[in-house]
């Protein structure tokens, strides 16, 4: 079966189809020509995926693989989550919404979040999920110049995702695990 992988960005789609492509035993995945724009305007990442997920399969007619992310703050009850990339407004881009964040948690102690990426898939009929998750602290400046979106002010091990190497990242990175989990399921079909 070949499956198209939605996604946009450059650094997630590496990340994503460097696993796909080494662990998918039965499949094969394809990129697409036209890239959809679909607005991501539900209430919850997995909400979003799904609706990549229809979209692209209605444009395409092929199995589909979509992907959706977001940082959890706890302190925050869960903020920006869905609203990660538009956290600072209309206008956002990754310095306003890092700064957004680092205000908001200024003082707090708790500084606990974690990336979370859902994946869906659908060939029509069926749907899959999986979810993937990195856990993290939140700094109170940024570090590191690799990555993107909250990577400077994300900490795992004593380091930031944007003190990493795309390759050290995408090791640990809530992507990779969804898309191990993906490929154990697809696998299987
Ligand atoms: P997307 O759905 O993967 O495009 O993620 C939505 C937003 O979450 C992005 O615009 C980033 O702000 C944030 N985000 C998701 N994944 C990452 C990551 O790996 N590093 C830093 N920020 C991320």
């Amino acid at each position: 079966m070949q499956i198209i992988l939605a996604s946009q960005n450059k650094n997630k789609l590496k990340e994503l189809s460097t696993v796909f492509q080494k662990k998918l035993s039965k499949h094969s995945l394809v990129f697409p020509n036209k890239v959809l724009n679909v607005i991501e305007d539900k209430e919850t990442i997995k909400e979003n995926a799904e609706k990549k997920a229809l979209e692209y399969f209605k444009f395409y007619n092929l199995p589909v693989i979509a992907d959706d992310s977001g940082l959890f703050v706890e302190a925050l009850n869960g903020a920006p989550g869905v609203h990660s990339a538009r956290f600072s407004g209309e206008d956002a881009d990754d310095e306003k919404n890092n700064h957004k964040l680092l205000d908001l948690l200024q003082n707090n102690s708790n500084r606990s979040a974690t990336f979370k990426t859902v994946l869906c898939f659908f060939d029509g009929k069926e749907f899959l999920y999986t979810l993937g998750e990195l856990d993290g602290e939140i700094l109170s400046s940024p570090r590191g110049k690799n990555g993107f979106g909250y990577d400077p002010i994300f900490e795992v091990n004593g380091k930031t995702l944007a003190e990493m190497t795309l390759e050290e990242k995408s090791e640990i990175s809530h992507r990779k695990n969804a898309t191990i989990k993906m490929v154990e399921l697809l696998n299987e079909k």
